[in-house]
C-alpha cells in the first residue's frame, strides 16, 4: 500500500509480469524509488504515476503490462478487479447476503463467507465495485486466450468452478482419459492425496479397477513442490505421507499423481508403497511431462530442475523405481477439457502465449536482482 495524491492505494496480485524488468527500469529512470524486487510494487507505482481517474490509470497499466495478473486494487472509494487479457489467472466476483460484493481467485472462497457467485471476470475485463454496486468494462482487448492448464490439473481447489464446471469433475475426466490412454494391470487404484484423488476416482471409474486409499496425508504439511529448497521438499515428502499397509500388502497398485515436476516426491513414494507390501507399483500421471519453466507466476523450477526436461519417460521410471510409468498426452488433456485451444500449455510444449521472445524473458528473470540493486 502507498499514499498517492488521490488517497491511499493498495493492491493484491496473483501472477507474474514477464516485462517487469523493463517497466522497473522506466520507473527508476523517472526517479520512482522501488524497495523490493516484486512486480506487484511495479504495478502499484505505475498506477500511482499514471494520469486520469483510477479506471484510466488501470487501462494505462494494462496497455503496458505483459504477463499474468489477476489484481484487486483498493482506492478510497472503490475496489477494482482486473484480469489479464490472456486470462492466465482466474478472478471471480461474488455477492454477500448483505448485498456487498467480493472478489476472489476461486469461487470456493465464497462459500466460506456466505457469498454467492456472480460472474467469472473475463480476460481483459475490469470490475469496479463501490457502495452502489458493480460494473464490468473491457479494460484491454482480449489476447490469445491462455488460461493456465495447471489451475485445472493441480492449483485450484476441487470445489471451485471454472467456466461453470466444478474442478473436481474436470479432474475426474482427466483421470478417465488417463485410464483410456495408459491402462495398467493392477488390483487397486491409489491416489497421491489430496491433489491426485479426483484423477484417481476417474481412473478407477473408467478402468473398473477398485479405488482404494493407500497413503494418508498429514493435514499439517503444505504443498511440497513450492517449498523454497530441495532439502525442504525432500523432508516434506517424508513427513507428508504415511502408507496403509493393510490396503497395500501383496497388491499390484496403480498410483495416480496429478503431476511430476522435479521427481523428488515420486521416488520416495514408490519406495514407501513397496516397503508397505505393494507387489507392483505402476505410476500414472494426469498431465503431460513438464519440460519448460513457467514465467507466469507458478514457481515450478528452472529447466535444469525439471526431471522431464532432462530424462526420457523410461529414465524417469527407472529413477523413481516404478514398474511402469505413463503420462496423459496433450491431446488427451485438451480432449478431457473439451478445448482445442484457450489454454496455456507452455510448461508442456514450450509455446508461451506472448510476443516477448523467451530467451529475453529468461535473461530478465536472471537479471531481476541486478536491475533492482543496480549492480
Ligand atoms: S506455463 Fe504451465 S503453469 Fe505456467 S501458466 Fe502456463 S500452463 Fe500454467
Amino acid at each position: 500500500m502507498i499514499e498517492t495524491l488521490d488517497g491511499p492505494l493498495a493492491i493484491a496480485h496473483n501472477g507474474n509480469l514477464i516485462n517487469a524488468p523493463q517497466l522497473r527500469l522506466e520507473l527508476l529512470s523517472r526517479g520512482v524509488g522501488l524497495s523490493t524486487s516484486s512486480d506487484s510494487e511495479v504495478i502499484l507505482h505505475m498506477l500511482a504515476g499514471a494520469g486520469g481517474d483510477w479506471m484510466a490509470r488501470i487501462r494505462t497499466v494494462m496497455a503496458r503490462a505483459e504477463g499474468a495478473y489477476a489484481l484487486t486494487i483498493l482506492t478510497r472509494n472503490a475496489i477494482y478487479g482486473v484480469r489479464d487479457p490472456w486470462g492466465l489467472r482466474p478472478l471471480v466476483l461474488g455477492r454477500l447476503a448483505s448485498g456487498g460484493h467480493v472478489l476472489a481467485s476461486e469461487s470456493c472462497a465464497f462459500a466460506t463467507i456466505g457469498a454467492e457467485m456472480v460472474a467469472e471476470i473475463q480476460p481483459g475485463e475490469i470490475v469496479r465495485i463501490d457502495a452502489s454496486g458493480y460494473e464490468i468494462v473491457q479494460g484491454a482487448p482480449p489476447q490469445r486466450l491462455a488460461f493456465c492448464t495447471f489451475e485445472q490439473i493441480y492449483f485450484a481447489r476441487p470445489d471451485s468452478l471454472f467456466n461453470g464446471k466444478l474442478v473436481h469433475q474436470t479432474r475426474q475426466k482427466l483421470g478417465k482419459q488417463l485410464a483410456r490412454e495408459a491402462p495398467a494391470d493392477a488390483d487397486i487404484v491409489v491416489p497421491v492425496p489430496d491433489s491426485g484423488t479426483p484423477h484417481a476416482i476417474g481412473y478407477a471409474q473408467k478402468s473398473g479397477i477398485p479405488y482404494s486409499e493407500g497413503l494418508i496425508k498429514s493435514r499439517y504439511i503444505g504443498r511440497t513442490f513450492i517449498q523454497p529448497s530441495n532439502e525442504l521438499r525432500k523432508v516434506g515428502v517424508a513427513m507428508k505421507f504415511n502408507p496403509l499397509p493393510e490396503n497395500l500388502k501383496g497388491k499390484r497398485i496403480v498410483v495416480i499423481d496429478d503431476s511430476i515436476v522435479r521427481g523428488n516426491t515420486s521416488g520416495p513414494l514408490v519406495r514407501m508403497l513397496r516397503n508397505a507390501g505393494a507387489k507392483e507399483v505402476h505410476v500414472r500421471v494426469a498431465c503431460p511431462p513438464i519440460k519448460f519453466p513457467c514465467f507466469m507466476g507458478v514457481d515450478m523450477a528452472t529447466q535444469d530442475e525439471l526431471i522431464a526436461a532432462n530424462k526420457s519417460i523410461d529414465e524417469i521410471c527407472a529413477h523413481i523405481g516404478a514398474d511402469s510409468l505413463a503420462f496423459l498426452s496433450i491431446s488427451g488433456l485438451m480432449r478431457a477439457l473439451k478445448a482445442e485451444n484457450g489454454y496455456c500449455n507452455a510448461c508442456f510444449t514450450g509455446e508461451y502465449p506472448f510476443s516477448t521472445p523467451i530467451p529475453l524473458i529468461e535473461l530478465q528473470e536472471k537479471e531481476k536482482f541486478a536491475d533492482v540493486w543496480g549492480d
